[in-house]
């Protein structure tokens, strides 16, 4: 399969999850999680009806915007986002969705603030709370949604999480519906909601599971691209 029917068949796959969830699949935003593709493969996705990129690497971010790639395209970072590369990410990026802590938070809000922008973000949320992950607990995100709100240069948006790798079909479907109850939550207490549009979960092996609790956003990667090259870890 080339991407453009790749492409075609993830958009399926995602209008058939929505009409069977009683939803409009324009209510479901397809991120293509573009983690490893170079700038040819990022441009034929574009083509072929992408409208989102999400990158996880910051400079695979610069490199794709340098080169052009995007060509229309949004693009959102969705990876783990270290404070001393906010610089890099904060004004180029339409979303953030991998904001996880009170201090990231903050350097997000002064470079927004250096640049003269308002900066769209989403709180992760570690809704497995698993040690080995980012996120915020999930029992912490109404006071890191007040913080957020509170901040001049950020528009909070929503919520993103990336629950534990299941190994049975259907085993994140109830990680998926905790965090749709705490976006309901966010969204009901906060009195400027208005922008608190987005959930962002689901990947390629659970995204219909995602859009059956309530994801606005799903982000794929292997279904749209095909296996990803393994990992080159650095030498010690
Ligand atoms: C890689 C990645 C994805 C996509 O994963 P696939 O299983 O390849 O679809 C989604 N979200 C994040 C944060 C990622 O890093």
């Amino acid at each position: 399969m080339d991407i453009q029917e790749r492409v075609r068949e993830v958009q399926r796959r995602l209008a058939r999850a929505a009409e069977a969830a009683g939803r409009a699949p324009a209510e479901i935003t397809l991120c293509a999680a573009t983690k490893t593709q170079d700038c040819a493969a990022v441009r034929a996705a574009v083509a072929a009806g992408i409208s989102v990129c999400g990158e996880n690497r910051v400079q695979e971010l610069a490199a794709h915007l340098e080169e052009g790639a995007y060509a229309g395209a949004e693009v959102h970072f969705i990876g783990r986002l270290q404070t001393n590369k906010v610089n890099k990410v904060v004004g180029r990026a339409a979303l953030i969705h991998s904001v996880d802590s009170l201090r990231l938070l903050q350097t997000v809000e002064s470079q927004a603030a250096r640049l003269g922008v308002r900066q769209d973000i989403l709180l992760e949320i570690n809704i497995g709370r698993e040690d080995s992950k980012g996120g915020i607990d999930p029992g912490r995100t109404e006071e890191m949604a007040r913080a957020a709100a509170g901040m001049e240069h950020i528009r909070l948006r929503g919520l993103m999480a990336i629950p534990p790798i299941s190994a049975v079909p259907g085993g994140s479907r109830h990680f998926f519906a905790e965090m749709y109850q705490l976006f309901v939550d966010i969204r009901t207490k906060m009195s400027d909601n208005q922008y608190i549009d987005c959930l962002s979960m689901g990947m390629s092996g659970d995204f219909e599971d995602a859009i059956a609790e309530g994801a606005t956003l799903v982000r794929v990667g292997t279904a749209l691209f095909g296996p990803r090259p393994p990992v080159r870890t650095a030498q010690p």
